[in-house]
């Protein structure tokens, strides 16, 4: 069988060298979400394989309730308190090395390796893999362990087709390519079952979560001529929905499943600034480029930020600025 990404065999095969003997703990972004989970639970099976000593996940989050059924008799660890020297770090699916957790970070400034599919990532790391065109980390992960020829477990088979279906929104997005659904086909070959995926991350949905979308769906507006829909999470909605933060994952696609609506954004206050999610219909409007105005990053058509010290109410108004440029932007002719 052909390689699935043959340009990065050589820097998997030295990470597998590299490891033997290491105690390594995979790190994540944090409010992780599907990719992020997939990625760093198949990442430390893999290291393990490879000869590591000790592997173990570290996240400044809980894993989400929607993604508990897919990482076993796994532990996710605290990135805020996790100190030990003995270990060395591989960060997947972090945009920015810092969103693994400020402290974390501080403590372990030199990862060992990168795993990621980012556009804006700037690794430093000893050993980067990153491909902007693969649709998730997992599907580049996938493509480097068959490569290698690792075995790949049922149940990490079913993390990695999950890690995809959820990066892809279910095979729709525009990142969404041939070699993704080959790598799902080899998944599925090798033990995921789809509908069983599926059952575990669209029909487990919490009632308090429905309620947070409510709460959402009722502060969307139309700008530009119901171009751009845009909402927020207002203060307290957490507490009154008796929801949780991580509940706030994929709101925004709703914002942006509005017809005529091309970009879509989620504003949530936070202690001291906003978080941001960005979402377009195409990857025309380069909305990455938006949320960098704001220290954040992403995808063209999927980013998000945290804008310190800013507040709703300071916030709205420039993110309004910005879409409309987009929007224009993306109606000049292109050479
Ligand atoms: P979400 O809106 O779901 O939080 O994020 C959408 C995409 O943008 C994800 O791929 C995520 O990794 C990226 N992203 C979200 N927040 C940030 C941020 O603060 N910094 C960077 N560099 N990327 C982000
Ligand atoms: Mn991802």
């Amino acid at each position: 069988m052909s390689l699935l990404f043959p340009e990065y065999c050589e820097d998997f095969k030295r990470l597998l060298d590299s490891v033997g003997g290491k105690k390594i703990a995979v790190a994540g972004h944090m409010r992780p979400d599907g990719d992020c989970i997939s990625s760093q639970f198949a990442l430390a099976e893999f290291l393990r394989q490879a000869g590591a000593a000790e592997v173990v996940c570290v996240n400044q989050n809980p894993v989400p309730y929607l993604y508990e059924n897919f990482i076993g008799n796994e532990k996710m660890l605290d990135a805020e308190t996790f100190d030990d020297p003995s270990f060395e770090i591989a960060a997947v699916d972090c945009a920015d090395y810092h969103r693994i957790n400020e402290s974390l970070c501080k403590r372990f400034p030199e990862p060992l390796a990168c795993i990621d599919h980012h556009v804006t990532n700037r690794s430093a790391s000893k050993i980067s893999i990153i491909d902007p065109k693969a649709s998730a980390t997992a599907e580049l992960l996938a493509g480097l362990a068959l490569d290698a020829g690792l075995e790949i477990s049922k149940e990490n088979a079913n993390r990695l087709y999950m890690g995809i279906a959820t990066d892809t929104r279910q095979f729709t997005t525009t990142s969404t390519r041939a070699k993704t659904f080959e790598t799902a086909t080899r998944l599925v070959c090798a033990g995921a079952d789809s509908s069983w995926v599926a059952i575990q991350l669209y029909q487990r949905e919490r009632f308090a979560k429905l309620k947070l979308l409510a709460a959402y769906l009722q502060t969307l507006k139309l700008h530009f001529g119901g171009r751009l829909c845009m909402g927020f999470l207002p203060e307290g909605v957490y507490e009154e929905t008796g929801s949780e933060k991580a509940d706030s994952d994929g709101l925004v696609d709703y914002a942006r499943s509005v017809n005529g609506v091309e970009i879509a954004a989620l504003l949530e206050p936070l202690e001291n600034g906003v978080k941001g999610s960005l979402r377009a219909k195409t990857e025309t409007y380069r909305v990455n480029e938006i949320a960098e105005k704001f220290g954040g990053g992403g995808h063209l058509a999927a980013a998000g930020f945290t804008a310190k010290g800013y507040t709703l109410e300071t916030l709205y108004p420039k993110l309004l600025g910005l879409a409309e440029a987009a929007l224009k932007n993306a109606d000049k002719p292109r050479d």
